[in-house]
């Protein structure tokens, strides 16, 4: 994977930021993948779009099989969500270092959202 564009991760260090970009959902959307772990159950894994970390998220609701790009919505080319489709905050739940993090925290602090559909990506 392509991780270049991201001078923050090659930094080393990242301190702790509770923080989101546009580019967070876009980068999540495509590198995150939703599996069915059960009855209504969905898994989503994929890399912190900040630290790199791999992070997983169980989404209880309908069970969704592809993520989207929630850029659209952010740009303001779409109005909202479409029926099928969830939008899904995530934040990041890595178990890494990262200075100057709160007691009791986990993650970098980068937080985003994913648009989940009921269709396969
Ligand atoms: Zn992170
Ligand atoms: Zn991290």
């Amino acid at each position: 994977m392509d991780t270049g564009d991201n001078p923050e991760q090659a930094a080393g260090g990242l301190p702790y930021q509770e923080v989101t970009r546009p580019e967070y959902a876009t980068i999540a959307a495509s590198a995150f993948t939703a599996e069915q772990a059960g009855p209504d159950v969905t898994v989503l894994r994929g890399p912190c779009p900040r630290c790199g970390a791999v992070i997983e998220a169980l989404v209880v609701a309908d069970v969704f099989q592809g993520v989207r790009s929630f850029g659209d919505i952010i740009r303001g080319r779409r109005a909202a969500p479409q029926p099928g489709e969830h939008v899904e905050p995530m934040a990041c739940t890595c178990a890494d270092e990262h200075p100057t993090r709160p007691e009791g925290r986990v993650g970098c602090g980068a937080y985003w959202k994913l648009l989940l559909t009921t269709e396969p990506a």
